[in-house]
Order: C-alpha cells, then sequence, then structure tokens
C-alpha cells in the first residue's frame, strides 16, 4: 500500500475553526458527508483574547444557524435588529439626511440579531464537537495542502497527514489554503482602524442600530441586550490610537460625544480591541481541490454587516454544491464541484466587495462634491420612495437572490 493510501480520508478538510469554517463544518455534516477540521483551538476566548467584537448577523444568517441547529445556542446571548439608521456626520455640503430603514416594513421578522463573537463562535464549535461526522483535529498549523488529481493532502505541522476529496480553505486573510492551490489576490490597506468593543449606557436603545458616517470612517453602535450595544468606530491610524489609549472613563466621554448623547450617559465600557482596516479579493473563489470561505476569499471594511454574512453565504453554498455531489456519488473535489462554487459565489462576493470599498471611499474622499451631492440625493430618493426604499433594504440587508435552501426558514 502506498503511504497516501495508507492515510484516512475525509470527505472534505477544513483549515481554519473560525466562523466561516465551523459553519462550513456543521453545514457539511447535515449534508452527511465526513469532515475533519483544523485549527490549534476550537470555541473562542473573546475577551480573554482581547476580541470584544460583536457580529450583526442578517436574516438569512439565522437561518442557515437555525437549519444547521445551531441557533438556539446562540439567542440567549443575541439581540434582534429592528430599525437600521444611518447618519451624515461628516458636516459637509450638501447635508445627507439621516434615513431609518424598518425591518417591519418587509416583513415580520427582524432584519438580523447582535451576537458576540465569542458566543457565536463557541456555540458553533460545541455544536461541532456532537457531531459524529465531524473530527476536530488540533493544530499548532497546518503546513502544507497539494491538491492532487485523485485526493488532496493535508500536513499538520504536529500530526500525521490525511487526504481528503475537497478542501474548505477558511483560514483567514493570510490563507495557506489559498496560496497552496495558487490562486492570486488583489488586497489594498484603507489608513483606517477600527476600535470594537462593547459599552453601557442609561438610555435604551430601541432596537434601533445606528450607523454614523463621519469623514475619517463609520462609527456604529449594534444594539445589545440590556441598555449594551456593540460598537465599531472606525478613525484614522493615529486617532485610533489615542482612542485607545484613553482611560475607561474618557474614552465613555468621547464616545458619548461622537454619539450625540443619543444613548444617554455612557457608564461602562468593555476592553477595546483595534483592527487595522484592509481589503482583499480573492482571484478565484476556487481552484484545484479547494474552495475558499470567508476571509480566506474576501475581506471588506465593518461597514454594513457584510463582512461575515457574506462568508456564511459562502459555507452555506459549499454544503449545497458538496452536498448535491455526494448524493450523486460524484468526486466531491471534481471540476465540476470547482467551477460550480466559483460560478454561484462570484457575483455576491464581487458586488459586496465593490459596494462597501465605494461607500467607504464616499466618505474619505468626501471632498469630491458631486460624491457627496450623489450621497445626499441618493439618501434623499430612497427616503421619497417606498418601493426603492424596500428594493435597496432587501438588496443591501436581507438579499434573497440564489441563496442555497438552508438559507431560508424552514
Ligand atoms: C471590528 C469588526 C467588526 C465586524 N463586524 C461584523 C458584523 O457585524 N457582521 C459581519 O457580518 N461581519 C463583521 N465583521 C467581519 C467578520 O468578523 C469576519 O468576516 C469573520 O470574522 C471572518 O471569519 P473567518 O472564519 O473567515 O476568518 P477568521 O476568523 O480569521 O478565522 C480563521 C481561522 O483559521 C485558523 N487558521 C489560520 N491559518 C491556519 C493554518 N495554517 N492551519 C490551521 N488553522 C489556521 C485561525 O486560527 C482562525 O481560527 C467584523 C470585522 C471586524 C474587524
Amino acid at each position: 500500500m502506498s503511504d497516501t493510501a495508507k492515510m484516512k480520508h475525509y470527505d472534505v478538510a477544513i483549515i481554519g475553526a473560525g466562523a466561516t469554517g465551523l459553519t462550513a463544518a456543521c453545514a457539511m455534516a447535515e449534508e452527511g458527508l465526513e469532515i475533519v477540521c483544523f485549527d490549534k483551538s476550537f470555541g473562542f476566548e473573546g475577551e480573554k483574547k482581547g476580541d470584544t467584537r460583536t457580529i450583526a448577523l442578517l436574516q438569512n444568517s439565522v437561518y442557515l444557524l437555525q437549519n444547521i441547529s445551531v441557533w438556539e445556542k446562540c439567542l440567549p446571548f443575541a439581540e434582534p435588529l429592528n430599525i437600521m439608521k444611518v447618519v451624515d456626520d461628516t458636516g459637509r455640503f450638501p447635508p445627507v439626511p439621516s434615513a431609518s430603514f424598518k425591518a417591519s416594513e418587509l416583513g415580520p421578522d427582524p432584519f438580523g440579531y447582535n451576537i458576540p463573537n465569542d458566543r457565536l463562535v463557541s456555540a458553533l464549535a460545541e455544536h461541532a464537537a456532537t457531531s459524529s461526522d465531524i473530527t476536530l483535529s488540533q493544530t499548532k498549523r497546518v503546513v502544507s495542502i497539494k491538491n492532487r488529481a485523485d485526493k488532496a493532502i493535508i500536513t499538520p505541522v504536529d500530526g500525521n497527514p490525511v487526504s481528503a476529496s475537497l478542501v474548505v480553505g477558511a483560514d483567514g486573510a493570510h490563507s495557506l489554503a489559498r496560496a497552496q492551490a495558487g490562486i492570486k489576490t488583489n488586497s489594498w490597506n484603507y489608513n483606517q482602524t477600527a476600535i470594537a468593543c462593547w459599552f453601557e449606557h442609561s438610555l435604551p436603545h430601541q432596537n434601533i442600530s445606528t450607523e454614523f458616517h463621519r469623514k475619517a470612517g463609520p462609527l456604529v453602535v449594534v444594539p445589545m441586550q440590556g441598555n449594551k450595544c456593540g460598537l465599531v468606530w472606525v478613525e484614522t491610524p493615529a486617532n485610533a490610537n489615542r482612542l485607545m489609549d484613553l482611560d475607561e472613563a474618557e474614552f465613555a466621554r468621547q464616545l458619548k460625544e461622537a454619539v450625540h448623547g443619543s444613548l444617554g450617559t455612557i457608564n461602562k465600557v468593555s476592553r477595546r480591541s483595534a483592527f487595522p482596516l484592509s481589503g482583499l479579493v480573492a482571484n478565484r473563489f476556487a481552484k484545484g481541490r479547494t474552495v475558499l470561505v470567508g476571509h480566506a476569499a474576501h475581506v471588506l471594511p465593518p461597514i454594513g454587516a457584510q463582512g461575515l454574512n457574506l462568508g456564511l453565504r459562502d459555507a452555506a453554498m459549499i454544503a449545497d454544491i458538496a452536498g448535491k455531489a455526494f448524493i450523486r456519488a460524484e468526486d466531491l473535489g471534481g471540476a465540476g464541484v470547482i467551477a460550480e462554487y466559483d460560478r454561484q459565489r462570484r457575483s455576491d462576493i464581487m458586488s459586496r466587495t465593490f459596494a462597501v470599498d465605494f461607500l467607504n471611499r464616499t466618505l474619505l474622499h468626501g471632498w469630491f462634491p458631486p460624491l457627496q451631492a450623489t450621497r445626499a440625493i441618493g439618501v434623499g430618493l430612497l427616503k421619497l420612495l417606498p418601493p426603492l426604499r424596500k428594493a435597496v433594504m432587501r438588496e443591501g440587508i436581507a438579499p434573497q437572490r440564489n441563496l442555497p435552501p438552508l438559507m431560508y426558514s424552514r
């Protein structure tokens, strides 16, 4: 027997157990596939690791988590998002009117739910650990992924190599899976840093998520349970460093000023984490026997809650395509699956990347009067024309086109 024939073989090897890798694992287990998932740890100790971000999950992402039996573990920590408000705080001319988007205009469901990232990843990891179809393989890191004609060989630095028919690269922005598949990227920096944390406030948030558009970037407050909100505050790197160095009381005072006192007094602020902002999009989303999901495929600035929601659509799509190939007894990493995944994900990923990048740049380069005027006219039209507003809400907040069945309510 050859060395590779002696290896343990899996249907799918997932590199990375962040939110997208674990979701792909749980969704593929629903399709009956045998999966191995590699990472240095499973579950998340967010605050201990200094990551205090919260994640606004849009409704189709919530349906996905319901359909893979993870949502019940998330619900105790999640808060519904009923209204999305956009406030122009750039002070530029012409002023852009504020706009509120109500979920009730689209139907009975909220736009989605906000949940601490650590709770989401832990819920996924807990569920994956109970599945007999998922092997969680702890390793310092995977160091080699060879895409061969008949299977892929995956080698962890500190364990035995395994083989798999399909590799899911869920290993983040610096993806090894992407590099080893020979997939190139376009990447860029924004000269912006996002500060993420949560804070307690005296006035109720009324389930309103507000995005203040400022010259340095957006400042977003997203409701959490109780009188508490998640914060993403985008600033120039120098200002972000200054804000990170402030003591809690002074940070709370400056935050209260930045949100114009809309949430009353700010009593308590969690540990803050800083994320330098960059953008990245892979030239292809699948090659060889490897498909890319989440940050391995695309990195966007945190505007309009697009990043992970896009990654969860990747995860649901590969589960659907691989699940169907499995039923037809086809090669899970064969040319058909690989081409189909790339085709199905291309327009969603490219259009979101372009839209988020464009919105961010209109804030940064708002000195260019036509851009500011275009924003002002656009928002004015949205306020005046309910059908246009609903169409924009559907596309931006509740996209329905080309979703796999796992992302609909059952
Ligand atoms: C401040 C901030 C706020 C955000 N808010 C939102 C929001 O409200 N809504 C939203 O949709 N998105 C949001 N996002 C985006 C979201 O956080 C990301 O899209 C998401 O975390 C990406 O997850 P991922 O699983 O693809 O990658 P990661 O979380 O980076 O996970 C990659 C995993 O791969 C592992 N790994 C890497 N290399 C290897 C290797 N060689 N071997 C084994 N394992 C490896 C790593 O250990 C890690 O666990 C926000 C982002 C930021 C910065």
